[in-house]
């Protein structure tokens, strides 16, 4: 069977005011399970990411941004709470909260990271890579 996704993605929060498109390849998704994911999301989160240029709001009536680190922001809606994106301000790139795409994404779930951080309720059994903290490529590039 193979997937023939169109390059354009859609998605909105639950209720529809902050809604976007992306065009072009996304990155494969990336569970986040650090302590700041599991404060915004109630769970921990699971992203896909694309350069800010590929992003298009469609409609950014609800949009709040959350500095949530000196480096970092967290958008969501300030209508229904939905916890869409993440970016760091060093960089020309936007996490997008998977859930937020509407189905199917085709993007597939690569791995986890701080794991070290997640809490005590839950395993995680899927099979993909974990890693402590960032990823080791993250982490140095963010030390360059
Ligand atoms: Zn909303
Ligand atoms: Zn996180």
């Amino acid at each position: 069977m193979t997937k023939e996704i169109a390059e354009i993605r859609t998605g909105s929060c639950l209720c529809g005011a902050v809604a976007f498109e992306v065009r072009g390849a996304m990155r494969p998704v990336i569970a986040c399970h650090c302590r700041q994911c599991q404060k915004t999301s109630g769970h921990f989160v699971a992203a896909t990411a694309c350069l800010a240029d590929q992003l298009t709001l469609t409609n950014e009536t609800g949009l709040r941004w959350f500095q949530s680190s000196p480096e970092a922001q967290r958008g969501f809606c300030g209508e229904c709470g939905g916890n869409l994106f993440y970016r760091r301000l060093d960089r020309d790139q936007v996490s997008i909260m998977t859930g937020m795409l509407d189905h199917p994404t085709g993007l597939d779930l690569a791995e986890h990271i701080f794991v070290a951080d997640k809490s005590d309720y839950y395993e995680i059994g899927d099979g993909r890579l974990q890693y402590a903290s960032d990823t080791p490529d993250r982490s140095a590039r963010r030390k360059a």
